[in-house]
């Protein structure tokens, strides 16, 4: 049961993240401002301040133009005090990198592939993750918490992963951040892939406004969702929430991998595309894809940039599922920003100009259109996230992570 009262020590640790929060998207604000956005008043600030910057969590960056043209201390975090390491766990892949609180990557990412994320496999990458985490501390001695983005079905309240066990039949949760907290001396959270990809792109990729609603779609091999809003990802009561590739788009219509029929995952992931060429392509042999044998995603993606009608068509054609489904989300979201990420993005304008078409005749005139936009597909949102949850921590914990010791 979550407990919602307040102790003194929890209430300073509060005021503390609000404070850090402000000064991480506000750099150089001043003590005034702080005062002014938080409403604690400027005695507290004031002590507030004093315990941050003894304990070298903020520096004063000199004087700045403050509220009605006054002369005031500047205040900025002390970014290069502090670091995080970023895991993201995929079904086929490990990937481990250290970042600062900027969302800047050090060093190199290391990298590691795998049959699928078995049982065994699980228990590897955990004895892999534990080993990287030591050698990045070694290195980099300001690393204050360990972020893990992992694919779904996620518990997030326990970390555990659904992975397959008996070849690919059966499938058991495993308790990844119980096995990783086991090996790893330092505080270690979890979350979805989706989630981690939404709130990476909102503290890194945007200007962190706390008033924006925003909605990622992380559109892959899979399709998986995450929604941010006033800074806090949207979880539901077991982490499920904003699972956009299991939302029905076509009622009683396809079949999904989750047992379900008619899902967005079934029309729009990538893995969806390629199962459509091959169902389309014997009646189009002029298709530049035609007797290719197996294709892929990138070959209809390629084929789609040279103009052939069959690659723009099956790409369009996911992107008319993808905008029914965000006809359906946005009245629920009213987001300011959908951003579509990973494999999909390839798409394009062709991906984008299907979802306008069901957009433009089906949205309610109540509802203002959100922005649109692909991600960079090379830009890897959900390893980056994975370091944003750690920092997320990192500022809602601040009394335990940016100064141990300090009551
Ligand atoms: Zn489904």
């Amino acid at each position: 049961m979550d407990k919602n009262g307040k102790n003194l020590d929890d209430l300073q640790d509060l005021n503390r993240s609000s404070v850090i929060r402000h000064l991480a998207m506000h750099e150089g604000c001043s003590r005034v401002e702080l005062a002014k956005v938080t409403g604690l008043k400027q005695a507290s600030i004031t002590k507030i301040m004093r315990a941050l910057v003894e304990n070298g969590v903020v520096a004063e960056t000199g004087f700045t133009e403050g509220l009605k043209g006054r002369r005031s201390i500047g205040l900025s975090l002390n970014y290069s005090k502090y670091m995080v390491i970023g895991v993201k766990v995929a079904w086929e892949r490990l990937s481990i990198g250290v970042f600062d609180l900027c969302g800047r990557v050090y060093g190199d990412i290391f990298t590691c592939s795998f049959d699928y994320l078995d049982l065994a496999n699980a228990e590897s990458a955990v004895a892999l993750i534990a080993q990287y985490v030591e050698k990045f501390k070694a290195r980099h001695p300001g690393v204050i918490a360990v972020g893990v983005a992992a694919p779904g079905p996620l518990h997030r309240g326990e970390g555990s992963v659904y992975v397959t066990a008996d070849g690919r039949e059966g499938r058991v949760y495993f308790p990844f951040l119980k096995k990783i907290r086991e090996r790893v001396a330092l505080p270690v959270v979890i979350d979805h892939d989706a989630n981690a990809g939404a709130l990476g792109y909102w503290w890194f990729r945007t200007n962190c406004d706390a008033r924006m609603a925003l909605l990622y779609l992380l559109a892959s091999e899979g399709i998986g969702g995450g929604v941010v809003s006033k800074g806090q990802i949207i979880t539901g009561q077991r982490g499920h929430s904003a699972e956009m590739g299991h939302m029905i788009v076509e009622f009683g219509g396809r079949k999904c991998v989750c047992g379900g029929r008619g899902c967005l995952d079934a029309y729009a992931s990538s893995i969806a595309v390629e199962k459509r060429a091959h169902r389309v392509l014997p009646e189009h042999p002029g298709s530049a894809l035609a007797g290719k044998g197996r294709v892929g995603v990138a070959d209809v993606f390629s084929a789609m940039r040279r103009g052939d009608e069959v690659a723009v068509g099956l790409v369009r054609e996911a992107g008319v599922h993808m905008g029914r489904g965000f006809a359906s989300l946005i009245p629920i979201f009213d987001p300011d920003l959908i951003v579509i990420g990973d494999l999909m993005a390839y798409g394009g304008d062709v991906l984008l100009a299907g979802i306008d078409e069901v957009l433009g005749r089906s949205l309610s005139r109540f509802y203002k259109k959100p922005r649109i936009v692909l991600a960079d597909p090379g830009d890897d949102l959900v390893l980056l996230g994975s370091a944003a949850i750690a920092i997320d921590y990192a500022y809602s914990h601040p009394t335990e992570l940016l100064m141990p010791g300090v009551s």
